[in-house]
């Protein structure tokens, strides 16, 4: 068998996909001198928002900060708790800490989102907020999550950095609260040249505030409502992606074929885990953001990935927010230490080839001695 080499992620080939109009992007735009809040922004966000299923789309500069302006706007205040899933990104806590609110990391379900039948026994008398991640591309349950938040007077805040297009029930992330994050980061489903991110939501008020936090506190006609920040997405990023985007849904499909295809050969190995696979469930439509994995002797697979040029990812360097002792959320959740022990991410992009996605299964094969 030839050695390939399959990094976890083809960071050059985001740019070399696209590399004669994005040099024409980049022309276009330096010769109008269009780089702050100009037409590709405003084109972008339209075109976002729709996509996306929801009122209203913003640009600004990542993901973070979208969870940050959505929590600002809506007026979280020092001592806020906020219950999320253990299994997401510190982003998503410091979101919440950095505003002076109190993450509450609560254990995982089998699916990888937030269990949600663990969410009441952490609602406290300071709890505000449900921030559920839909990790890896698939909507977290929401039917449950709303019904929770309306009987305890909470509002939900989503994680949708990873879900762009994902859907529970035909419905959007973004839209089952006060709103959103996407992020643009090269990496993620629809990733730009550098970092990038944006709001969702339905919320004509939200909206309004966050057009005016994202710009120092101005409104359209600079003036001052309230203090601010600057938290613009570069029109320049909003040009590129626009040049991407045309594509997406085109990418999503590719997503779950590849999705498919690992499921399919990896339902042989009974050491793996898989994920909730395309179509398993009527009522998702998962767009894959990652192929998340759990493995007997992971480790010792990685390493023997790793030899035979495979690249694999342990999800936020292999901690869930609980495990993170430094930042004070340590504690033990059964199903998020167990899961910790043993998971990796397989490559899923649009750069891998069908062969290549054989080539990576017959390795794990090959390690657990099934032929
Ligand atoms: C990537 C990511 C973020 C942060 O996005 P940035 O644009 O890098 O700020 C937040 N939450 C989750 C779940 C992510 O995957």
């Amino acid at each position: 068998m030839t050695k390939l080499n399959i990094p976890f992620f083809d960071y050059p080939d985001v740019f070399k996909q696209f590399e004669e109009e994005f040099v024409d992007t980049l022309r276009s735009v330096g010769r109008r001198g269009a780089f702050i809040m100009q037409s590709d922004l405003e084109t972008f966000e339209s075109k976002l928002a729709e996509f996306a299923g929801v009122n209203y789309a913003i640009g600004v500069a990542n993901a973070t900060d979208a969870l940050e302006l959505l929590l600002m706007a809506d007026g979280i205040k020092d001592g806020d708790e906020v219950i999320m899933s253990a299994h997401t990104m510190i982003a998503t806590a410091s979101a919440v800490r950095m505003l002076g609110g109190v993450p509450v990391p609560v254990d995982m379900a089998d699916d990888r989102n937030i269990d949600t039948s663990k969410i009441e026994a952490s609602i406290t008398s300071k709890t505000k907020y449900i921030m559920p991640t839909h990790l890896n591309g698939r909507i977290a349950d929401m039917q449950k999550i709303v019904s929770i938040a309306r009987e305890n007077n909470l509002q939900i805040v989503e994680d949708s950095a990873q879900s762009l297009g994902a859907r529970y029930h035909g419905q959007h992330g973004g839209s089952f609260g006060l709103g959103g994050c996407i992020s643009f980061y090269p990496a993620k489903v629809l990733g730009c040249l550098g970092d990038g991110g944006a709001v969702l939501t339905n919320d004509e008020k939200i909206y309004a505030k966050i057009m005016s936090l994202r710009d120092h506190g101005r409104s359209n006609f600079g003036v001052y409502e309230s203090w601010g920040r600057n938290s613009r997405l570069d029109n320049l990023q909003a040009a590129f992606l626009n040049v991407q985007f045309k594509r997406y849904p085109h990418v999503i499909e590719r997503r779950r074929a590849i999705a498919a295809m690992y499921g399919e050969i990896l339902s042989e190995v009974h050491e793996i885990g898989l994920p909730p696979l395309p179509d398993e469930d009527h009522g998702r439509f998962d767009i894959f953001q990652n192929f998340e994995i759990t493995a007997s002797n992971r480790d010792a697979l990685v390493a023997h990935l790793r030899e035979d040029g495979i690249g694999t990812l342990n999800q936020w360097g292999g901690l869930g927010l609980n495990h993170i002792r430094s930042l004070g959320m340590g504690k033990p959740l059964e199903k998020t230490d167990q899961f910790f022990r043993e998971c990796t991410m397989l490559p899923l992009n649009f750069s891998i080839t069908n062969d290549q996605i054989h080539y990576v299964c017959r390795s794990i094969k090959r390690f657990y001695g099934v032929s």
